[in-house]
């Protein structure tokens, strides 16, 4: 028996939320007295193996191929189920990322096994793995035990804090040779287009501020001052889905419902009302500030601060008042 912790890897580096899942894989591996487990997949493993090892994993599994270079569902799949095998891994942990959820679905299903999506809580209750899933827009907490004996959960990013990476590891690393060639895998990727230069990612980040419709007298200018604040705060740009649909933002700033769900230590929201679809994605930040101009706008109820006033004028000095104390 053991628990298993999928490490993924995005361009050769691990994704950093997954290093959440497996601090917080360390002690409901502790609790249930089973060792813990880290998977990496790719074609250069090396470096996410011993990193593995530093964040607390007993054993660290590698596969190292060609044909996992990037993340395809059917071959990443078939590695998952060689390592769950070999691991005779029982609770079977990822980061809730896109591939995550899709990896984590894909093989519960194959396995027959139990499944929590998306959770934001996992503890070990009288022996039992019990997750806590946040549903109806982050209004309602649910707990799920599970009645098979494997158990797959996928944890939402920002669920669980980083855990220290000791200096020295002593985790065995053992590489597994993957049973599959290209031609059993009908993924093919093509080409890949960059889109992220070198952006903080929404989902991992700590500190967000948003824009939204609020931007309309100025669109570009608008975004302009979000981008500032956000640079000064060492944060990332999101925005609502009214700002997206108006063409003032790509697609992959939405926060929401249809867009992203995040979950950083500040959420800052300029200009946007607070729709329960938008609110759906970021409820669960641990500090809201929203910037609107409408005393009554809805946003301010879930708001733990708020600043009426023009955004344009607010963004702007909270910009250089940060530029100032954070030098
Ligand atoms: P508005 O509601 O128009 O609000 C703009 C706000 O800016 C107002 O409160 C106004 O007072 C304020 N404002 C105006 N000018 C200024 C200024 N100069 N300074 C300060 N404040 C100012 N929305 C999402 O965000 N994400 C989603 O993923 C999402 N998914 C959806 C899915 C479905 C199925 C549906 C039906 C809707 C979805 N929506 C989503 C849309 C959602 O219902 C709202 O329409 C949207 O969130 C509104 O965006 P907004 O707050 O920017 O715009």
């Amino acid at each position: 028996m053991s628990l298993l912790v999928w490490i993924e890897q995005a361009q050769g580096s691990a994704v950093p939320s997954c290093w959440e899942v497996l601090g917080q894989g360390r002690k409901l591996a502790d609790a249930l007295k089973t060792p813990l487990v880290a998977l990496v997949m790719g074609e250069e493993t090396e470096a996410t193996a011993a990193a593995a090892a530093q964040y607390g994993a007993d054993t660290v599994l590698t596969l190292t191929s060609p044909l996992l270079a990037r993340y395809r569902l059917t071959a990443y799949a078939a590695g998952l189920r060689q390592a769950i095998q070999e691991a005779d891994a029982t609770v079977i942990l990822t980061s809730a990322t896109q591939n995550g959820r899709e990896l984590c679905a894909a093989v519960a299903c194959e396995l027959d096994a139990g499944l929590a999506p998306d959770v934001v809580d996992l503890r070990v209750e009288e022996g039992q793995l019990v997750a806590t899933r946040s549903i109806y827009s982050n209004n309602i907490l649910v707990d799920v035990t599970f009645t098979t004996p494997r158990q797959f959960a996928s944890v939402r990013p920002r669920s669980f804090p980083m855990p220290e990476a000791a200096d020295a590891a002593s985790a065995e690393i053992r590489e597994l040779p993957l049973s599959l060639d290209e031609e059993q895998i009908p993924e093919k990727i093509l080409e890949v287009a960059q889109t992220d230069g070198g952006e903080i990612s929404l989902t991992d980040a700590r500190i967000i501020v948003s824009g939204g419709r609020g931007v309309a007298a100025d669109p570009a200018r608008g975004f302009q001052l979000v981008a500032e604040l956000a640079q000064v705060l060492g944060g990332a740009v999101g925005a609502s889905r009214a700002a997206v649909d108006a063409g003032y933002i790509p697609y992959k700033h939405q926060v929401g419902q249809t867009g992203k769900t995040v979950r950083p230590d500040l959420y800052i929201a300029a200009g946007i009302s607070g729709a329960i679809q938008h609110l759906a994605g970021m409820g669960g930040s641990k500090i809201i500030v929203a910037i609107n101009k409408d005393p009554d706008a809805p946003i301010f109820s879930r708001a733990h601060y708020g600043i009426v006033g023009d955004l344009f004028e607010v963004l702007p000095a909270l910009t250089a008042e940060f530029k100032k104390r954070l030098g």
